[in-house]
């Protein structure tokens, strides 16, 4: 909105305008640029090239009333589709909130109302020169474009006639930077969304890496994977050690492979150097230690590899392969118990 603090009062004269080639101003609506920016002009019937109006335009009376109320007027227009339409008067110009304002544009109808009022008493080619300044930086608003405090720029408010004839047709450096900051608003907006995004799926991998657990079982203790008993061991000691170093394999990308390990009479189930269990603490239910081992390495050895990660190129894979080995288990005897 560009306020008018003192129009001139200057006789509304109406020189006739010398200027050849101009576009015909009447008939149906057409779309022209001003400033680099599309748009299309309806004038009040007088309004045309002999008043300074340098562009093609279609004629109608579209406020009867005097001064125009630019908001109201804006607000009960139907909204159109194409370039933004700027509508020229000669009555003065006021909102609800301005008793005399040069333009007024409305967003949501995509449209401006601007007044010749004032504007003429120089000439019409002064006059050309402040309607270009008044349709462009109505426009500028239309755009997305607030004001501006830099001197000469199209989006400088203007008060008065002297500050109209002072803007440049075109938008000042800080305004340009400012137009774009909205677009690095939304790209900082999306990076944190992917960031928190990402945040959630290595805490859910994380939490879900942790699968072994045991509970007390008496003076035993009992191994779970998920809460289903994979292991009775004779201590709690043992059982939180060997959930330790399962968790830690399982939650490991490339984790070595279960293996058996006599160790001189002491057997012991080890994965990469690391003891696992040993199986003088396990409740074999009377079966050889290394029968035992051999069967239970078959059976969970896949729950930990099953991950994929290094051949298979994602840690999701690690969930979903994890998923169908604890289905199959689901579907096997449960001889471990
Ligand atoms: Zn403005
Ligand atoms: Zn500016």
């Amino acid at each position: 909105m560009s306020r008018i603090v003192a129009p001139t009062g200057a006789p509304e004269t109406a020189p006739s305008l010398p200027q050849a080639g101009l576009p015909p101003c009447a008939g149906a609506p057409a779309a022209c640029e001003v400033a680099g920016m599309r748009c299309r002009i309806i004038v009040e019937p007088g309004i045309g090239p002999e008043t300074g109006l340098p562009w093609p335009a279609d004629v109608q009376e579209f406020a009867a009333e005097s001064p125009v109320l630019a908001d109201s007027y804006l607000a009960g227009l139907a909204p159109s589709g194409g370039p933004p339409r700027i509508f020229i008067t000669r009555k003065p110009l006021a909102t609800s909130r301005c008793a005399a304002v040069f333009g007024y544009a409305g967003r949501r109808t995509r449209a401006a109302v601007v007044s010749l009022f004032g504007l003429e008493s120089d000439g019409p080619q002064q006059t050309r020169r402040r309607l270009e300044a008044l349709v462009a930086h109505e426009l500028g608003h239309l755009a997305g474009y607030g004001h501006c405090r830099t001197p000469g720029c199209l989006m400088r408010a203007a008060e008065s006639v002297e500050d109209l004839d002072s803007r440049q047709l075109a938008f000042c450096r800080a305004c340009r930077v400012r137009r774009r900051l909205p677009l690095a608003a939304g790209v900082l907006a999306f990076c944190l969304a992917v960031s928190l995004v990402l945040d959630v799926a290595v805490e859910r991998i994380r939490n879900r890496s942790h699968v072994f657990s045991w509970r007390p079982d008496g003076a035993a203790a009992v191994l779970e994977l998920e809460g289903a008993p994979v292991l009775r061991l004779r201590n709690p000691a043992a059982a939180q050690a060997a959930a330790d170093a399962l968790n830690d394999l399982y939650a490991s990308l490339s984790p070595p492979p279960l293996g058996f390990d006599p160790n001189g009479g002491s057997p012991r189930i080890m994965a990469g150097g690391r003891q696992v269990v040993s199986l003088e603490a396990v409740d074999t239910g009377g079966v050889g230690a290394e029968r035992f081992a051999g069967r239970w390495i078959a059976r969970f050895d896949p729950v930990i590899q099953g991950k994929g990660t290094v051949q298979q190129g994602c840690p999701s894979c690690h969930i979903d392969r994890r998923g169908e080995v604890l289905d199959a288990m689901a579907r096997r005897s449960r001889w471990w118990r």
